[in-house]
């Protein structure tokens, strides 16, 4: 099964996309988690990214593209995999498909969120420095203020996370991904559910439409 998870930065794709790999046991791939372990490396590309990233904007598409297109080829992902954060423009889009010969995605899973949810979920959000558990300030913060409830680790904010960064996010998805809706509501792989609610109300709707299928 291969899986692309499409929505606006903060409507819960990784956290789904978590919670879907250890359920259907499907590769999660998120070019996000990817370009941020590049960051933390040290290199020239490191600072290229990093400059990039803080501001909100994307990564030039042909260097995404050659990322994904060598991890796809990678023999984890023959049992499937699920790509969070990636297309995120039509060029990667029709990239994608050429990769895959045309044919290669089952569902494109659509977390639709309106604009001010997202800004919400977005400024409150955290990440474990260590083990890279996401938290809430307000809708899931952890027992001990900042401060991981799994492993201990402390707490920080994404820079791209900010609020002024938050809105130029947005515009970059309405601008650049949101055409992808469109692009896979005619090949008719699309399915939209709604990210409104709670974590597992969402994830319930998610497991539907896979189980439809399979
Ligand atoms: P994410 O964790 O998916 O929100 O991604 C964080 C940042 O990584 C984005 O704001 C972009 O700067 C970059 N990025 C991740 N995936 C892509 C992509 N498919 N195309 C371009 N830039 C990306």
């Amino acid at each position: 099964m291969n899986l692309i998870l499409l929505g606006a930065p903060g409507s819960g794709k990784g956290t789904q996309a978590k919670k879907l790999q250890a359920k259907y046991k499907v590769l999660h791939i998120s070019t996000g988690d990817m370009f941020r372990k590049t960051v933390e490396e040290k290199s020239a590309l490191a600072e290229k990214l990093k400059n990039i990233m803080e501001k909100g904007k994307l990564v030039p598409d042909e260097l995404v593209i050659d990322i994904v297109s060598k991890r796809l080829k990678a023999d984890d992902c023959r049992q499937g995999f699920m790509l969070d954060g990636f297309p995120r423009t039509l060029a990667q889009g029709r990239a994608l498909s050429g990769i895959l010969n045309g044919n290669g995605i089952d569902f494109v899973l659509y977390i639709e969120l309106s604009e001010n949810e997202v800004v919400k979920r977005l400024s409150g959000r955290r990440l474990c420095s260590a083990c890279k558990t996401g938290y809430h300030v307000v809708f899931q913060p952890p027992g001990k203020e900042n401060i991981c409830d799994k492993c201990g680790g402390s707490l920080f904010q994404r820079d791209d996370d900010k609020e002024d960064i938050i809105k130029h996010r947005l515009k970059v998805y309405n601008e650049e991904t949101a055409p992808l809706i469109d692009y896979y509501l005619e090949s008719g792989i699309l399915r939209k559910v709604s990210g409104n609610g709670n974590i597992d109300k969402v994830f319930e709707q998610l497991c539907s439409v896979i189980n439809d299928k399979h």
